[in-house]
């Protein structure tokens, strides 16, 4: 599939932000706790920030354990920005590094966007920490990302809201693809099973109904009891495919799927990015690979009414062409 302008422009910003050097002596260095923060942080920070991500992709962002690098990034940082909602387990011990030299900026709960409950396990009914799963909940994490750079470097406040501008539109256009590119699931399909229940806004955005094998990767993962329950689960509802992720071994859902003949797909990419070179190596990406596998899994190997993408395209060149009359008409 080739990439659509959406994901170029979303790739735009970080490479113009890697060839920009002029600005990087005054550059406050910023924090992200994990790749997909790290992703929407870079969008509004440009070259006007120096970006450090502590958990490499694939990396287990909900138990991770400091490392000697992340040590020596934290020592002169400015601001960390980190989920929150218990996401990451590990904040205590960035806290007692950073002291009070930077401020912690826990992006889902300062975004105020409604949550929804973990759906299983030791934690459920808590508020689920995955929201940024819905793109138009990314987007409110990219307006606190932009007044919380603007106000720690005021310099570059324009430039921060305009990227953040920018980066909403892409969001709101990504938000009406997904949508499109599940339309066509009927709705008894529309079941998501998972490793961890980490879809629950993802489900909430696009009409699923979704259960995990377990709530949240806090917890115990696998247990003989979420195992027993998600076979029941699955033999009633018979979905035409369980879906294992990206930071997850696969072989408790082969297991289910073994022991219940249902097919597995994946991975789905939720608490990280890819490696640079692979399927999911921005947000942009991530949630169309995923929109876009849950409809192979679900639909069988159709291809997406793509007439629509070009519709759309068209009308955006006969804009274009517009324009252009217009100015000629104008000259
Ligand atoms: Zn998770």
């Amino acid at each position: 599939m080739r990439p659509s302008r959406h994901a170029l422009l979303w790739l735009a910003l970080p490479l113009a932000a890697m060839a920009g050097t002029s600005q990087a002596v005054a550059s406050p260095k910023v924090v992200a706790t994990f790749s997909i923060l790290g992703d929407l942080v870079a969008q509004v920070g440009g070259d006007d920030i120096r970006l450090v991500t502590l958990t490499p992709p694939g990396a287990e962002v909900h138990e991770w354990e400091l490392t000697p690098n992340n040590f020596i990034a934290l020592e002169d940082a400015k601001l960390v920005f980190y989920n929150g909602y218990q996401l990451e387990q590990w904040m205590r011990q960035v806290h007692a590094t950073v002291g009070n030299q930077a401020p912690l900026v826990p992006l889902a709960e300062a975004s105020e966007y409604p949550t929804l409950p973990i759906v299983t396990g030791d934690y459920s009914g808590e508020p689920d920490p995955h929201l940024w799963m819905d793109p138009r909940a990314a987007a409110a994490y990219v307006q606190v990302i932009a007044e919380t750079l603007a106000e720690l470097h005021p310099d570059a406040a324009d430039n921060f809201h305009a990227r953040a501008e920018t980066a909403r539109d892409i969001l709101a256009a990504l938000h009406k693809e997904i949508t499109k590119i599940l339309a066509d699931i009927p709705e008894e399909q529309r079941l998501l099973i998972t490793s961890e229940a980490a879809f629950v806004y993802f489900a909430d955005a696009y009409g699923f109904r979704h259960d995990g094998i377990w709530g949240t990767n806090a917890e115990t993962e696998g247990s003989p009891q979420q195992m027993m329950r998600i076979i029941d689960l699955v033999n009633e509802a018979q979905p035409a495919s369980l879906f294992w992720e990206s930071t997850i071994s696969d072989r408790y859902v082969s297991s289910i799927a073994s022991d219940t003949g249902l097919a597995v797909s994946g991975p789905l990419y939720v608490d990280s990015l890819s490696e640079p070179d692979g399927e999911a190596a921005n947000y942009v990406s991530l949630m169309k690979h995923n929109a876009s596998l849950i409809r192979t899994a679900l639909l069988g190997d159709e291809e997406i009414a793509d007439d629509k993408e070009e519709d759309h395209e068209s009308r955006d060149e006969e804009d274009e062409e517009k324009d252009d009359e217009k100015s000629d008409s104008e000259a």
